[in-house]
Formats: structure tokens, sequence, C-alpha cells
């Protein structure tokens, strides 16, 4: 499949998990894509592993939470690669907490890493897509959708996503701009890696968030993005596709 072939795509998170897998997955169908990430190196390295199976890419640091920053990222994608056709925002921050003692200043940060930035790469993109069309794919979580124990600010954060995803699908679906999300549940990537556990908690109490077949592969979920980005999902606008091994089921 070549579904994106002269295409350009702007990849959020783009260093890691599930970012650097999207990244790959739409090279691998012909986009030239923007790997975007806090990390320089860790963008220029998924640029590099692009670039040696002979794709296009370009490594873009940026923090998604800075507007000044998402505004650079994407005028320099697009003086560098062209105008963008996809933007795929995988960057995001999480970690299990007892609310009573999330700092403000972590909630901020979840917040504006997951909704914020998002909302902020979408503004400074739209002016692109509206020139000529385009697709965006958010990444929202099964904390979106339900309650996960000890995650308030995740789960604020992913349910904003979801709604902001379809607010932007009803503002836009007249002029050539497709917004939708993916849900996914626990994926194998270094983000869940890092988690660790408040004190004091039951593990039983995470059953609900759990699915009976483990984690999913970055690379199963990049493969439902490239379709939601692509032509193939022409009808699909303002979609919240769950991909969690049957959690929100
Ligand atoms: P990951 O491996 O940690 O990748 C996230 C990437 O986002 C990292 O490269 C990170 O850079 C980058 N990032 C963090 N803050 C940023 C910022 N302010 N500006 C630009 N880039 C930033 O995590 P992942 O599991 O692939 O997560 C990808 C998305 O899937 C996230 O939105 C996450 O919430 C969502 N998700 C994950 C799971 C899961 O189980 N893993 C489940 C559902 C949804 P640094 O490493 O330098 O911080």
């Amino acid at each position: 499949m070549a579904r994106f072939t002269d295409r350009v795509a702007i990849v959020t998170g783009g260093g890691s998990g599930l970012g650097r897998a999207t990244a790959h997955r739409l090279a691998s169908e012909g986009a030239n894509v923007a790997v975007v990430d806090l990390a320089r190196d860790a963008a220029e390295k998924v640029a590099a592993e692009i670039a040696e199976t002979g794709g296009t890419a370009r490594a873009v640091a940026a923090d998604v939470s800075d507007p000044k920053s998402t505004s650079a990222a994407v005028e320099e994608a697009a003086g560098g690669l062209g105008r963008p056709q996809v933007l795929v925002n995988c960057a995001g921050i999480g970690g299990f907490s007892h609310t009573l003692d999330e700092s403000y200043e972590r909630w901020s940060a979840i917040i504006g890493v997951n909704l914020t930035g998002t909302f902020l790469m979408c503004q400074a993109i739209l002016p692109h897509l509206l020139d000529g069309g385009g697709a965006i794919v958010n990444v929202a979580s099964n904390a979106g959708l339900m309650g996960q124990p000890y995650s308030a600010a995740y789960c604020a954060s992913k349910g904003g996503v979801v709604n902001l995803t379809k607010a932007l699908a009803v503002e836009y679906v007249k002029r050539g701009v497709r917004v939708n999300a993916v849900a996914p549940g626990g994926m194998n990537t270094p983000m869940i890696a890092g988690f660790t556990m408040p004190e004091g908690v039951n593990l039983k109490e995470f059953a609900k968030v759990t699915s009976p077949l483990g984690y999913s592969e970055p690379e199963e979920i990049a493969g439902l993005i490239a379709y939601m980005a692509s032509d193939d999902a022409r009808y699909m606008v303002g979609s919240v596709v769950s991909m969690d091994g049957g959690i929100t089921a």
C-alpha cells in the first residue's frame, strides 16, 4: 500500500513509542514525514531510521505545549517538506498518582501536553489543511472514555482530546479537513514501561483497565492511524475508534 505518496505528514511524539511506529508506517506508505519531538536526538534517530529504509523524514524539535514552538514546528515542516496534509498527535505524558498528592504543576503539565498540545498543533496546521484538504488523527486513550484509577489529570486530558476532536470535526467537515481520534488501551511502549504505582494501591483496582489480551504493540495502533489518515477513511469524521483489547467493550 502507498496511500501517502507525495504527501507530507507531521507526527508529534515521533521519537518514541506510538509516534515512532506511526512515523515509520506513514513513511513506508510513501509519506514525507516530519518527526516532531521534545528531544531533538530522539526525533533525529527516527528520521535517520526512516532514511535508512529509503523513506524521507525530517526531525523537528518542538514542545507541543508551547504555542510559539508548535507554530515554528509546523512552518519548519512545511518549509522543508512541503504543505502538510496529515497530522498525527501522539505526543503525550502520563503516570499514576493519588489525586490528593497531585501537584498543580503535574496536573498542568499533563493537561498542557496532552490536551493543549493537541489543540495547538491542530490550530497551527489548520491553515495548511484548509489549503487543499487533509486529515488529523488525535491520540486519545481508553482513559478518555472511562474512569481509570489514580489518573485524574490523564483521564481529564484524554476526555478533552475526545471532545476536542469532535468539535474540530464538525467545524471543518465541509472544508475538506477530517478530524478523528484513536483510543488505544495499554500499549507496549516506553511510556507504560516507566509507570510506577502510587503507594498503597491494590492492583485489583486496575482489572477493569486491563485487557485479557495484554498490551498491544504500537505498530498495531499505527496501522489503524494510517487507515484513519488515508483517503480510505473518507467518510470517517469525528470518530473515536477504540483499539483496546476490549477494555471499553
Ligand atoms: P512514549 O513512548 O513516551 O512517547 C511519547 C513521546 O512524546 C515521547 O517521545 C516524548 O518525548 C514526547 N513528548 C512528551 N512531551 C512532549 C512535548 N511537550 N512536546 C513534544 N513531544 C513530547 O509514549 P507512547 O506510549 O508512545 O504514547 C503515545 C500516545 O499514546 C500518548 O498520547 C499516550 O497518552 C497515548 N496512549 C498511550 C498508551 C500506552 O499504554 N502506552 C495507551 C493509550 C494512549 P520524551 O520522551 O522526550 O518525553
